[in-house]
C-alpha cells in the first residue's frame, strides 16, 4: 500500500485507509474481522470519532486493534459541542479509554461549532505535549476556516482537513484542495463511495468505471478510490464491514491509472461549478 506523508513533515500513512461511521449497525465480529483483514492488506490508517455509535464504534475498534496498535495510524474526532478547552481534553481521554490505547496519531475537530477554534487548539497543544495525541487537524473546514486555523496554529501544525470527496462530489477540487496543498495540509476524503450512492452499474459514469475495472481485474470501487488519491497530499478512508469489500478496496493500493483512464473518469464525473464545501 502506497504511503504518503500526512501533512507537512508528517508520518508516512497509507493513501487508502478505513472508515468506521455507522459500524455500530454491523455485526461486531464481522466488522472486527474486516478491519483486521484491512490491516493485513496495509489499510492501517483508521478513522473513527466519539460521535460514531455514541462511543460504541471506538469500543468495537479497540477489539480490532488488539495486537495491531503500533502499526496503525489511529484518528478520532471531538464533537464541536464538546470542543471547549476542558471538553476537548475530556473527550480525548474518553476516546483513549474506549479505544484502549494511550495515544491517538491524529485528533480532529469534527466540524466547526460553537467554541472558538483557539480554545480547541489550546487543548490540542496540551494533549500533544502530554503525548496523548501525536498530531491534530480539522474536518469539514472550507477555505476561510482553514486559513484562520492555520494562522492560529502556525505553519505545519494542522496535519489534515477531512472533507467530503467522491466522484459525484468534487467541489473541493476548485479552491479547497489547492489551498490545502499550498499550506501543506493533507486532504483526507471521506465517503469516497458517496455513503451508499456509488454510481449505478448501468449509468454512464458507472459504465466507465466498470470498463476500466474489467480491463484491470479490479472492482469499480477500487478504480474510484485510486482516482480520489491521484493528487499529492490526498488520502481516502472507505468504510467496509465485510472482508470481501475490504479486499476489493485494498486492491486500489497497487492500481495505477493511466492518464487516459483518469481523463475518462474526469469527463464522466464533472466537477461542476465552484461552490461552498458540502457536508454530508
Ligand atoms: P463510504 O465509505 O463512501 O461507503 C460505505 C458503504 O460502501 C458501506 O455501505 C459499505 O458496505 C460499502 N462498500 C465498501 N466497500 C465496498 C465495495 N468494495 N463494494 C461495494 N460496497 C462497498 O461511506 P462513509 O462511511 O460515509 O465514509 C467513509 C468514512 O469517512 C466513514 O466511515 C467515516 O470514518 C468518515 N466520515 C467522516 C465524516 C466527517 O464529517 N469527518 C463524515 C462521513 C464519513 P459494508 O459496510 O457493508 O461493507
Amino acid at each position: 500500500m502506497e504511503p504518503r506523508a500526512l501533512g507537512a513533515g508528517g508520518p508516512l500513512v497509507p493513501v487508502i485507509g478505513q472508515g468506521t461511521w455507522k459500524m455500530e449497525r454491523d455485526d461486531p465480529q464481522a466488522a472486527v474481522e474486516a478491519l483486521r483483514r484491512g490491516f493485513e492488506l496495509g489499510l492501517t490508517h483508521v478513522d473513527t470519532a466519539e460521535m460514531y455509535g455514541m462511543g460504541h464504534v471506538e469500543e468495537v475498534l479497540a477489539r480490532a486493534l488488539e495486537g495491531w496498535r503500533d502499526k496503525i495510524f489511529l484518528v478520532s474526532k471531538v464533537l464541536p459541542q464538546n470542543a471547549s478547552f476542558a471538553g476537548t481534553v475530556k473527550s480525548c481521554e474518553s476516546s483513549l479509554r474506549r479505544l484502549e490505547t494511550d495515544r491517538l496519531d491524529c485528533y480532529l475537530l469534527h466540524w466547526h461549532g460553537p467554541h472558538p477554534f483557539g480554545e480547541t487548539l489550546r487543548a490540542f497543544e496540551q494533549l500533544q505535549q502530554e503525548g496523548k495525541i501525536r498530531s491534530y487537524g480539522v474536518s469539514n473546514f472550507d477555505v476561510e476556516d482553514l486559513e484562520e486555523a492555520v494562522a492560529l496554529a502556525g505553519p505545519g501544525k494542522i496535519a489534515c482537513n477531512q472533507v467530503l470527496y467522491h466522484l459525484k462530489e468534487r467541489a473541493i477540487e476548485h479552491a479547497l484542495l489547492p489551498r490545502c496543498q499550498a499550506l501543506g495540509v493533507a486532504v483526507v476524503g471521506y465517503s469516497p463511495f458517496g455513503a451508499g450512492e456509488f454510481p449505478a452499474a448501468g449509468s454512464a459514469g458507472g459504465k466507465v468505471l466498470r470498463e476500466i475495472a474489467r480491463e484491470r481485474g479490479v472492482s469499480p470501487y477500487a478504480v474510484a478510490l485510486r482516482f480520489l488519491v491521484r493528487e499529492p497530499l490526498t488520502f481516502t478512508i472507505p468504510k467496509a464491514a465485510s472482508v470481501s469489500h475490504v479486499e476489493e478496496n485494498a486492491a486500489a493500493g497497487a492500481l495505477e491509472l493511466t492518464g487516459e483512464e483518469v481523463a475518462s473518469i474526469d469527463a464522466a464525473f464533472p466537477r461542476g461549478a465552484e461552490r461552498p464545501l458540502p457536508l454530508l
